[in-house]
């Protein structure tokens, strides 16, 4: 079980997850609980770090410290709930992510799990007791503390789920998947069902109920996971919550299951670059060389000159690091301008039918047309289509592509 920030925001609902815990204890079952921080503190304890000087900023793999300040809120919470679930009198103890061993990678601030020795765990589980992880954090080889990116206790929970050989249900503060981002569109509906395959796209295109890395790994090692509401108390009519599972367990196939947004891009425009090879195998060199993550491209020839201009996404952490990278190789790479802008989001459509299915792009570029967006670059894959767009129109454009896929009707 893995319980998020508002899920464990006071000592109340600390009670009711101590509630639900219970119930799964009176059940019969083996039960590992992972939990984040309270609501909120991760953002507080990051601006600590910001304002302690660049730590937070660069996360360079030195920034050791960085991780030691901001998974401190998990360490809290855990020692709360197992000592809540100590007093209605269930066997429980809280395990930081070192003592398990949670192993990480070295990649301070966005660390990846390599490994969790289920020893340990397996034998206080063996033993009757309720194991309280902490979320979000581990440790690395060399004994540092590391911390698993934004929202990274979800990849905790999916990892300890497949260290110990079972499954993992994730309770937050909406009761499942929905068609979209139901604080946006209040006509989203909830899947019963999504596909690993759509999940994932969901995830890394800005759904943030899911960390992308805990469905690649719910994925890779055959996790089963449900998203269930924590806002209810044991008995209560649960609400089925979302099963993430293989595409072949899922009987209605939608051509289209949900649209997401993200407002973490900037575009990066490069005008007058010259037209011959080797110039974007530069200009991305230089930007894979400094760790700068580049999302959508697309590049364009001036019809009467032989001058090209060149557009691009990162993501806004990077978006200042990438201008002062292809500033730095103005000569080298030979452009005229650098332009950015931040005022831009991502919106996309995302769907396993979109394989065998035409018409997906021309229903979606429709909408947005009739609503007056202006599309800014396109990216496609297999099971989903990206646009950028003006980030005024994010919301809007949301839900003229939910109603234009019939996805709010039940
Ligand atoms: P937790 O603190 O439990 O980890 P998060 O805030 O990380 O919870 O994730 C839950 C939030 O994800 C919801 O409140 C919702 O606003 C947002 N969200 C975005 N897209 C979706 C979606 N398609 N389905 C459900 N929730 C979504
Ligand atoms: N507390 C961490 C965060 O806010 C991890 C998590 O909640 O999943 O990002
Ligand atoms: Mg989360």
């Amino acid at each position: 079980m893995k319980f998020g920030g508002t899920s464990v925001a006071d000592l109340e609902r600390i009670r009711r997850v101590g509630r639900l815990v219970a119930a799964e204890v009176e059940a019969g079952h083996q039960v590992c609980v992972v939990v984040s921080a309270m609501a909120g503190k991760t953002n507080e304890l990051v601006a600590w770090t910001d304002g302690s000087g660049q730590a937070a900023q660069g996360l360079a793999a030195s920034d050791d410290e960085y991780d030691v300040v901001v998974a401190s809120g998990e360490q809290v919470t855990a020692g709360l709930l197992a000592m809540t679930l100590r007093n209605m009198g269930i066997n429980a103890r809280s395990w930081m992510g070192w003592q398990v061993p949670i192993l990480t990678d070295d990649a301070h601030g966005r660390a990846r799990i390599d490994e969790i020795p289920p020893e340990k765990l397996s034998a206080a589980l063996d033993a009757g007791e309720v194991a309280v992880i902490a979320g979000f954090q581990g440790v690395t080889r060399d004994g540092r503390l590391a911390t698993l990116g934004r929202g990274g206790s979800d990849t905790s929970a999916v990892a300890i789920a497949a260290a110990v050989g079972g499954a993992c249900d994730i309770y937050t503060d909406v009761d499942g998947v929905y068609t979209t981002d139901p604080r946006i569109e209040s006509k989203a509906r909830r899947l019963e069902k999504i596909s690993y395959e759509e999940m994932l796209e969901m995830a890394s295109l800005g759904a943030k109920v899911l960390q992308t890395r805990s469905v690649e790994l719910a994925m890779s090692q055959r996790v089963p996971v449900r998203v269930l509401s924590s806002f209810i108390e044991p008995g209560e009519a649960p609400g089925r919550g979302t099963i993430v599972c293989d595409e072949d367990e899922i009987m209605e196939k939608r051509i289209v299951s949900g649209v997401a947004y993200s407002r973490d891009e900037a575009k990066i425009s490069l005008y007058g670059l010259p037209d011959h090879p080797g110039v974007s195998s530069t200009i991305f060199s230089k930007l894979a060389d400094a760790n700068v993550n580049v999302d959508m491209i697309v590049q364009s020839h001036a019809r009467a000159t032989d001058a090209a201009n060149m557009e691009f996404t990162v993501g806004k952490r990077d978006a200042a690091r990438a201008v002062e990278i292809v500033r730095g190789a103005q000569a080298e790479i030979g452009f005229d301008e650098v332009a950015i802008d931040e005022d831009v989001a991502k919106v996309s459509v995302i769907g396993v039918g979109m394989r065998s299915h035409a018409g997906v792009a021309k229903t979606m570029f429709g909408a947005l047309a009739e609503k007056g967006v202006n599309i800014q670059v396109i990216s496609t894959s297999e099971i989903k289509i990206s646009v950028l767009i003006d980030a005024a129109y994010t919301e809007l454009a949301v839900r003229a592509l939910h109603a234009a896929y019939g996805l709010d009707k039940v």
